[in-house]
């Protein structure tokens, strides 16, 4: 069965947008364009506290300067609405439900380092924590909501989660080595990263998930997430993270890179994308 491509591009508003962003979304913007897809664009702002409404509005105006254009979004509407993570709570709940209906995913009073995580996507340089198998409940109480407790999903141990990269080739991943029972709830009664993206990119029928390479190992987790809630698993293609010339990966707290600054030196969309090196 061939399916339409749909493709998107999924920032988080927790700054200014910056060259690795826009050199990511262009690939993603291609490759959609390349297919004769189309192109969402959801806002991923599921963490109140960090993600900002001013960001929101001025990464709206970035992108469009840059030259993205996208079918489906906040600003004109589209058949899978909404598409602020903010307002999708309905659908994360769902999720819960499902999971936990499986028996897929338990009740973790034990609050770590990766819950505060949680909502975020991780990146370079955040150490994976591996939720210490002997923390696992042999039993819990049947809940028909989440409550206010975090929740993990139970991966199975030892299992290889193998995948083709669309641009990185052959991965693959060792459950409770590589990664161990990682959050999909969490007490205050929002969804984890994960979770939100496997059940917007479901939801959204994304068909291809292009995304910086400081993502492929929640590829292997979301993998884990689609199979058991028996959703068709997207294809991923993650693209190498843009780094300045030390050879650091730029993060949104590194302004000069930013495309507004950029813009505001007077210099093109089109210059910038002839040579991207140039900006670094
Ligand atoms: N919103 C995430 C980020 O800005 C990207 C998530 C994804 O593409 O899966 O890092």
């Amino acid at each position: 069965m061939t399916h339409a491509y749909r493709g998107r591009l999924a920032p988080t508003p927790t700054g200014h947008l910056h060259l690795g962003h826009a050199k990511t979304f262009w690939t993603a913007q291609q490759r959609a364009v390349q297919h004769g897809g189309v192109l969402v664009l959801r806002i991923e702002d599921l963490d109140r506290n960090r993600c900002k409404p001013e960001y929101a509005d001025d990464l709206l105006e970035d992108l469009v300067w840059f030259g993205f254009c996208w079918q489906e979004g906040p600003d004109v509407g589209g058949p899978f609405q909404p598409y602020r993570q903010r307002d999708r709570q309905s659908f994360y709940h769902q999720t819960w439900q499902q999971l936990n209906h499986l028996g897929a995913i338990y009740p973790s009073p034990h609050s770590r380092k990766d819950v505060a995580n949680a909502l975020r996507a991780p990146h370079e340089g955040d150490r994976e924590v591996i939720f210490p198998v002997k923390l696992r409940p042999a039993t819990w109480e049947v809940a028909t909501e989440p409550g206010e407790v975090n929740w993990r999903f139970r991966v199975p141990d030892g299992e290889a989660i193998a995948f083709i990269d669309e641009h990185l080739g052959p991965q693959r991943f060792i459950a409770g080595q590589d990664f161990g029972d990682f959050m999909v709830w969490r007490r205050d009664g929002l969804p984890s990263y994960d979770l939100a993206v496997v059940t917007d990119d479901h939801a959204m029928a994304i068909s291809e998930v292009v995304r910086g390479e400081d993502l492929l190992l929640s590829a292997a987790k979301q993998i884990l997430l689609y199979r058991t809630l028996g959703w068709e698993i997207p294809a991923f293609y993650h693209c190498p993270l843009v780094r300045d010339a030390a050879g650091k990966r730029l993060a949104k707290r590194d302004g000069a890179r930013s495309l507004r600054s950029l813009r505001q030196q007077g210099i093109t969309p089109e210059h910038i994308r002839e040579s991207w090196e140039l900006f670094l």
